[in-house]
C-alpha cells in the first residue's frame, strides 16, 4: 500500500478526533502485515491524563481484533505540520512493530518516513524482562 493512501485515510479519520480541549486533531492509519488498515483518532478527556492518542487508538483497535503485526503507521495532524508520535506511543508501537516505520505528513514538506527504531533507540522489549 502506498504511503499516500495511508495518509489519505489518516486525514479522513482525523476528522473524527475528539479534541475539545486542545483543538489539535490527529489521525493515524496503521497498516498490518496482512494488509488490513486500522484507523485511530485522538480522544481527549476533561481529565487530561485519560486522553488517548490516535496511534494508540489504532493499535488498540487492531489488537482487540486479533491483529498484532504491523508494517507502518501514517500520522497526520490538523496543524498541517509533522506530528511525531509521543514517547508513550513510540513504546506501544515498538511492542508490535519494532522493525516498522512511521510516516509523517506536512502540508508544506509532504511525507517523511522514518524507521521506528530511529525514533525510539533501544526501546524496551518484553523479552528484556526474562
Ligand atoms: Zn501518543
Amino acid at each position: 500500500m502506498e504511503n499516500k493512501e495511508l495518509i489519505a485515510m489518516a486525514k479522513e479519520v482525523m476528522q473524527r478526533a475528539y479534541a475539545p480541549y486542545s483543538h489539535f486533531r490527529v489521525g493515524a492509519a496503521l497498516l498490518a502485515k496482512d494488509g488490513r488498515v486500522f484507523l485511530g483518532c485522538n480522544v481527549e478527556n476533561a481529565s487530561f491524563g485519560a486522553t488517548i492518542c490516535a496511534e494508540r487508538t489504532a493499535v488498540t483497535k487492531a489488537v482487540s481484533e486479533g491483529v498484532r503485526e504491523f508494517e507502518k503507521i501514517a500520522i497526520v495532524a490538523s496543524s498541517g505540520e509533522y506530528a511525531a508520535p509521543c514517547g508513550i506511543c513510540r513504546q506501544v508501537l515498538y511492542e508490535f512493530m519494532p522493525e516498522g516505520s512511521v510516516v509523517l505528513w506536512s502540508k508544506d514538506e509532504g511525507e517523511l518516513e522514518r524507521p521506528l527504531r530511529e525514533l525510539l533507540p533501544m526501546g524496551f522489549r518484553g523479552e528484556d524482562i526474562k
